[in-house]
């Protein structure tokens, strides 16, 4: 079987020095808001081309912690995607603001900037964008309508650990960027985590008081916080599986141009190339297919796993069915959700299953 992932065959290398790491946080004694944290936060602001990481508990939480930190609650819209993971839409719903879905692009799935510009109103905070995928697209018509607006620009780059447009990596272009760290993602930890990176002093600020139950010194708490921090051993962890990210996406984008070569197939729609390779780290594979639950099966017949992201789009799942929509219907979310299909592409496919794969596809009819 070709999984979706396949952790246990990760280099023998990475191993060993994630054992190196474990023991040292064991041995260290310290497992909660310490020096492993700092030294993640600095390298992966760093790599992100910002002043600030705070890591936080998970993805979702760092969405959350991100709409708190800049005041946006209660009365307050956030523009976003329902084709999405429902975490980015809980998270906005969980900092007591409200969602505002847009519909996509076909082409991209991506937010479609003119079903936006419907939603608009004159409670509009922000647009939150999310990197579906791991895809990004240009990005300065985002920031000029955010700040002809007045509102901020908001990144959910749960899905795009190093992408980037014209050098610059996704989280940096809009008031904050929020990433997740959980396994199956780019980087990954080894169970949950997730951080918020932004250029602003006072934002990340607030992030860290936000995260630790909202206490500036201790049990001093001017602010009703969560509890969600990174800890030491996941830090540790992903300080080290950072160091394999650039050659792990490297391989995601090679075996992805070689589907672009190779997948052929009259039934199989495959999304739109990016503009240029930065752009696109490939967290998935996604193609369309108007027989998706028969290509589906057929697939899982010959031994290649395969997801749908995501089968039922946000304002289809019941607690978000009055969620206000662009006033023109969510038409293209609708289609994709009805024909999309994840195929395998993660680092540790062989040559060998990438070829299987492409003959495979094009064997449907
Ligand atoms: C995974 C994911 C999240 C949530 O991250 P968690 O760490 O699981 O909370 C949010 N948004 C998107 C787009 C995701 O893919």
């Amino acid at each position: 079987m070709i999984g979706m992932n396949d952790f246990r065959a990760e280099p023998e290398a990475l191993r060993q020095q994630e054992f190196a790491a474990l023991e040292r946080v064991l041995r260290s004694g310290w497992y909660v808001l310490g020096q492993e944290l700092k030294t993640f936060e600095t390298s992966w602001a760093q790599r992100c081309g910002v002043g600030f990481t705070v890591g936080v508990g998970n993805g979702m939480d760092a969405i959350e912690i991100g709409l708190r930190a800049i005041g946006i609650g209660s009365g307050d819209e956030v523009i976003t995607t329902p084709m999405t993971a429902f975490a980015t839409v809980l998270a906005v719903i969980r900092a007591g603001a409200t969602p505002v879905l847009a519909d996509i692009d076909p082409e991209t799935a991506l937010l479609d900037p003119l079903s936006v510009e419907r939603c608009l109103s004159s409670r509009t905070k922000a647009v939150l964008l999310v990197h579906l995928y791991g895809q990004m697209r240009e990005m300065t018509g985002w920031m000029a309508l955010c700040a002809g607006r007045g509102i901020h620009l908001l990144e959910d780059c749960a899905q795009a650990h190093l992408a980037s447009v014209s050098g610059k990596v996704a989280g940096s272009f809009g008031t904050w960027g929020a990433y997740s760290f959980y396994p199956t993602k780019n980087l990954g930890a080894i169970g949950d985590g997730g951080a918020l990176v932004t250029h602003v002093a006072a934002i990340a600020q607030q992030a860290q008081i936000l995260r630790n139950y909202g206490q500036t010194e201790r049990y001093h708490h001017p602010e009703l916080g969560l509890n969600s921090r990174l800890d030491e051993l996941q830090a540790a962890l992903l300080s080290v599986r950072l160091t394999w990210l650039e050659e792990f996406t490297a391989r995601r984008q090679q075996i992805a141009q070689a589907y672009y070569a190779g997948i052929k197939n009259p039934h199989i729609l495959l999304l739109a190339q990016p503009a240029a390779a930065e752009n696109h780290v490939y967290h998935l594979f996604v193609i369309r297919c108007q027989q998706r639950q028969r290509l589906s099966a057929y697939l899982t017949e010959k031994g290649i796993a395969n997801l749908s992201h995501y089968p039922i789009p946000i304002h289809r799942q019941p607690p978000c069915q009055n969620v206000r929509c662009d006033p023109n219907g969510l038409v293209q979310a609708e289609v994709h959700a009805a024909q999309c299909l994840s195929i395998p592409c993660h680092p540790q496919m062989s040559d060998r299953d990438v070829a299987y794969v492409i003959e495979v596809m094009n064997e449907y009819k």
